[in-house]
């Protein structure tokens, strides 16, 4: 494309609430055949209620779970993280109390010492990393929330499991319009989710995705995008989370969600969707293939 056509393409792009970082990006996003999506935080809106919080023993109350969990969540980033404290303060009316020695696990969950004792609130494989087995009934509990369409996290204290929290995030309104005309235009998407696979194929049913990876941690994502590029399929990811940071630099084209996306994740993409209005994704592949000449 000429650098007329280009600017003008960056122009419109701005208009419909993209940032392009370089023309590059504009004119690679037009040989792209796969796009892959994060859910949580990109397909849903990433601001989760606590839908329910179960406890698995006697001497820990649901409340007890609730507050360990804040606890540890206090300093998150996380959209289930923040929604875990917002809701405990909003519901239980106390302060939540401050972990020390916060730490991250991208993909899995965080850990932190609350009240002295170590927290981990996460999915089934953080606290594995740590030798805490749960319970058939345990993992049993979290099947029934997740048909529902809710993310379960566990949260131990100490060496046990003392409950779960189920959080039941929306689906962004326009995502099953977007899919449909990304479909049209020969795109195929694609779900990569850390999340559980049957949580996975709740959202990507209904919004006619058919290919859904699970369980994935942030190199996973990652791994699945360089598969493809070794087929010599172009990939575009879309992303908001730390999560999903090293698969939107592997991409062909990465676009991050500026509004409730990571600092770390805006920076390993090409371009940031600034409000988040994900009905304009199908808008920008067309631009970028008028200014390529590939349609008109
Ligand atoms: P997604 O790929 O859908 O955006 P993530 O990779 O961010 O999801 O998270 C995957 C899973 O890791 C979540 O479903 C949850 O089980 C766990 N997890 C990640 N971050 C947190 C957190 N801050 N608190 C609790 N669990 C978390
Ligand atoms: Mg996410």
């Amino acid at each position: 494309a000429t650098p007329t056509a280009i600017m003008a393409a960056i122009g419109n792009a701005t208009r419909h609430g993209f940032l392009v970082r370089e023309g590059d990006a504009l004119e690679r996003l037009a040989a792209v055949k796969k796009v892959t999506f994060d859910k949580t935080g990109t397909l849903t809106y990433g601001t989760p209620g606590v839908y329910k919080v179960s406890s698995f023993l006697k001497e820990f109350s649901q409340e007890m779970v609730f507050e360990m969990a804040a606890g540890a969540e206090l300093r998150s980033e996380h959209p289930l993280g923040k929604a875990i404290v917002l809701s405990y303060r909003y519901t239980i009316h106390k302060e939540v109390p401050d972990g020390e020695g916060f730490q991250m696990v991208p993909g899995r969950g965080v850990i932190a010492t609350v009240k002295g004792t170590v927290v981990m609130v996460g999915s089934p494989e953080l606290l594995f990393t740590k030798d805490i087995i749960l319970t058939p009934k345990q993992m049993e509990e979290a099947e029934f929330s997740r048909k529902e369409g809710c993310t379960v996290v566990y949260v131990s204290v100490g060496e046990r499991a003392v409950g779960l929290l189920a959080l039941s995030d929306t689906l962004r309104k326009e995502v099953g319009e977007m899919i449909l005309e990304l479909k049209k235009t020969l795109i195929t998407p694609v779900l990569l989710t850390g999340d559980h696979k049957n949580a996975a194929r709740q959202i990507a049913d209904q919004v006619h995705i058919n290919e859904v990876y699970a369980d994935c941690l942030p190199e996973d994502k990652m791994g699945f995008i360089e598969a493809c590029q070794q087929k010599k399929e172009y990939v575009c990811m879309i992303g908001d989370g730390v999560n999903d940071a090293p698969a939107l630099k592997q991409a062909y084209v990465g676009i991050a969600m500026g509004g409730i996306g990571s600092d770390i994740a805006v920076e390993a993409a090409d371009i940031t969707l600034v409000n988040d209005e994900i009905k304009e994704i199908p808008h920008l592949f067309k631009l970028s293939k008028k200014m390529m000449g590939t349609i008109k």
